[in-house]
């Protein structure tokens, strides 16, 4: 069974589309071809791929048996409308805008005054689409409105824990001071080491006196050098931990003055645009500002 659609919400429905039929009855395949080399890499390492010109397909005749016969595929064409199929027009919300019952994007109606509609209704009930539409420059309000709203929460989010972390200014110079102090007296204790080895040469010493006395010092070391290394951690958390804030804010502060949409800022911050009916818009944010939130 063919299912064109992908990131259907239940993967077992299958249904035809007039897409799904397009392309089987305007492809080779179900000759019993064998095609490659349909596409080419845009962009090495993202997956981004644009078709190649037909004289550029690798065409292997007979590969395997035929779905549909010649002749059957030869009236198919004749009655193909001569207009190409160029796919969704580009635009800010890409994909993105999706029918909650369904889980497909939304077909986009393109008149002088674009809106959103679930396309599936037409050809299933199984999912109970709704035949609800929303205005492309609705959408765009309501979503402009929402990232903003969430810019303002999320910096004074991070403007509190900055505070938090800047009252800890007073524990970071104590840090300082106790790791300072804790490395003066590792450093002596080894010194002594060396000493009591030079007593021991020169006879001062008993072997028994230098074993127990290095021994002590041994352990003490130890002990102190887990001990700044806990120092350590904590001073590191408290210096780098402001930095990420501090990061945070001046990439979220720009966001709080926008007064328009982009593709790269719908792309990076959204995930999908769930429409439950026309003034009832639900925005699953990308998992990277999820957490930001704490969702
Ligand atoms: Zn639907």
């Amino acid at each position: 069974m063919v299912n064109m659609w992908t990131q259907a919400i239940d993967p077992d429905f299958c249904f035809w589309t007039n897409l799904a039929v397009r392309k089987i009855i305007s492809n080779g395949v179900y000759l019993g071809m064998a095609i490659s080399n349909r596409f080419k890499v845009t962009e090495p390492g993202t997956g981004k791929t644009a078709p190649r010109p037909k004289d550029e397909w690798i065409i292997v005749p007979d590969a395997h048996v035929p779905l549909v016969s010649e002749s059957d595929f030869k009236k198919a064409q004749l009655i193909l409308p001569k207009k190409k199929y160029n796919g969704e027009p580009a635009h800010i919300f890409g994909s993105k805008v999706r029918c909650p019952a369904c889980g497909h994007a939304m077909t986009r109606y393109t008149r002088q005054n674009p809106r959103f509609k679930c396309g599936t209704a037409k050809y299933t009930d199984h999912y109970g689409c709704r035949e609800h539409s929303v205005l492309q420059s609705d959408l765009e309000k309501t979503v402009l409105a929402s990232i903003k709203a969430y810019a303002a929460a999320a910096v004074d989010r991070e403007e509190l824990m900055l505070a938090a972390l800047s009252r800890g200014e007073s524990e970071k110079a104590e840090l300082a001071e106790r790791i300072r102090t804790e490395e003066n007296a590792v450093r002596l204790l080894e010194e002594s080491v060396a000493k009591n080895f030079t007593a021991l040469v020169s006879g001062k010493l008993t072997r028994d006196a230098f074993v127990s006395k290095k021994r002590v010092i041994t352990a003490t070391v130890t002990q102190k050098n887990a001990e700044l290394k806990a120092l350590r951690e904590r001073l590191h958390d408290i210096t780098v931990g402001k930095e990420n804030i501090e990061l945070g804010i001046a990439e979220l502060r720009p966001m709080l003055t926008i007064d328009g949409l982009s593709r790269e800022l719908v792309d990076m911050m959204i995930d999908k645009i769930l429409v439950h009916g026309e003034n009832d818009v639900e925005i699953v944010w990308a998992a990277r500002f999820a957490a930001d939130l704490g969702t």
